[in-house]
């Protein structure tokens, strides 16, 4: 392709209008229309055939716009490489959006709307007027007013989660490509699958992704560079009854259900849980319960920024079964708490650059950067623990995973140029002083390859 001039990237960048905005509708509007739901249930990679529909579309605007290595995995990663230019010694940087959309609700013929300059009023959806996005609700709709807002019409989700990050990875690899003059170190790109169903980090994508640093283009609000995440462990409680039949039970039925159900009741309910905790706070997630009165299995997920705290948590969850056990030695209790993902933070904090430099391209586009931690995992979480360290930064999406989520395409021109300014940043980094691995007790391996939940 011809190289063309640049659009200025400047102060002004934050401003709505912007040189991007068209090329980003244009493509979001194209993609958010494929339905690429993932499906948990399912034990394939990725998990639904439907996702290669994008994913495969993505490989062929990559090569279209001139990206090189261009190749679909059989796992379902598109990954392509944008050659250095006019540096060649600086770390390589890697950005990724997830091609998927949450199991949680339909994805199948998503119709975009676009409510072009939005004046600040309530927005209602045609196919279900009860749905109602109102700048009262959702106060940060309150601050696009004049922006172009794209919603879906009610009856499925919009996709912006993740598409709008990749329309903002497509647009700058393109823009990339076609101005020679900017200098840039090597850039990886990649579209991933199955991130909803916390599958997105296949074994082989780090070796495959072969980058230094990553980023996800995942994130909300304006100016999030999120690189504090939950830590996490899985425990899986089981009870084994003595089953007998009722007509001869008498002193010798031990039922497996009044077990379990003890066990929940004896965990606190009025702290500790999602529903009642927020910020820094962690929790015991009781997400789900099965059995007969012979044996019954308990789910949970347990959640915490800090080790001590996660520990503690499994540590209650372990006495409460071993108070059980005590009153009812015939029963059997296990309780095995399996390691999920950890906060990246441990592993940031070696080596700030990542999110610093990101900061730095958020203020010179005069965006204020936001690190709020969050309450969940993301892809690099998995990432930055095998050694690519991988800061999740805003597309502008909102209310994901439901009927009322919409997106501002000045926020994700806003999250163009933010990408743009910080490969910029990078090329002036080097490579010898990027990243140190220490190794401390937080970092220790996962016990298994066991698929992380985002859903906590
Ligand atoms: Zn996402």
């Amino acid at each position: 392709m011809a190289p063309r001039t640049a659009p200025a990237v400047s102060a002004n960048a934050a401003a709505v209008n912007s040189t991007f905005d068209r090329e980003l509708e244009e493509r979001f509007l194209r993609y958010v229309r494929l339905d690429t739901q993932s499906d948990e249930k399912s034990t394939t990679s990725p998990s639904t055939e439907k996702q290669f529909h994008l994913l495969r579309l993505l490989a062929d605007e990559l090569k279209a716009i001139g990206a090189e290595d261009v190749r679909l995995t059989g796992y379902g990663a598109v990954l392509a490489t944008i050659p250095a230019m006019h540096q060649a010694d600086g770390p390589t940087i890697a950005l990724l959006a997830h091609v998927d959309t949450a199991p949680q609700f339909s994805g199948t013929d998503v119709k975009p709307i676009v409510h072009r300059r939005y004046r600040g009023d309530e927005i209602v959806l045609p196919d279900a007027p009860g749905v109602m996005l109102s700048p009262e609700l959702f106060p940060y709709l309150a601050t696009k007013v004049g922006e172009d807002i794209v919603t879906a019409s009610g009856t499925t989700l919009l996709g912006a989660d993740d598409k709008a990050g990749v329309a903002i990875v497509m647009t700058v690899a393109h823009h990339l490509l076609q101005n020679l003059n900017l200098p840039h170190g090597r850039i990886r790109i990649a579209f991933t699958p199955d991130e909803e169903i916390g599958r997105g980090v296949h074994p082989d994508l780090p070796e495959d992704l072969n980058a230094d640093i990553a980023y996800t283009l995942d994130g909300a609000d304006l100016g999030e560079i999120i690189y504090e995440t939950f830590s996490a462990d899985r425990a899986d409680v089981h009870v084994q009854g003595v089953a007998i039949h009722p007509g001869h039970a008498k002193d010798k039925l031990v039922n497996a259900l009044h077990m379990a159900a003890k066990i929940v009741d004896t965990l606190p309910h009025i702290t500790l849980t999602p529903e009642t905790t927020s910020g820094r706070e962690g929790f015991i997630h009781l997400y789900e319960m099965s059995g007969t009165a012979a044996a019954a299995n308990l789910k949970f997920i347990l959640r915490d920024f800090e080790l001590d705290g996660l520990r503690e948590h499994g540590e209650l969850l372990q006495q409460v079964c071993a108070a059980l056990q005590a009153g009812e030695p015939r029963a059997p209790i296990t309780c095995t708490i399996t390691k999920q993902y950890r906060n990246m933070r441990y592993w940031l904090e070696d080596d700030m650059r990542p999110v610093e430099l990101a900061r730095d391209a958020c203020r010179r586009l005069g965006i204020a950067p936001i690190s709020p931690p969050i309450r969940g995992g993301t892809d690099g979480s998995r990432l930055t623990e095998q050694g690519v360290p991988t800061p999740n930064l805003f597309t502008g999406m909102q209310n994901i995973h439901g009927p009322q989520e919409w997106v501002s395409i000045q926020d994700m021109a806003r999250a163009t140029f933010v990408c743009i300014e910080l490969v910029k940043l990078w090329s002036s980094a080097t490579r010898e002083t990027a990243v140190a691995h220490h190794t401390d007790e937080r970092k220790a391996p996962l016990d298994a390859e066991v698929p992380p939940d985002w859903s906590g």
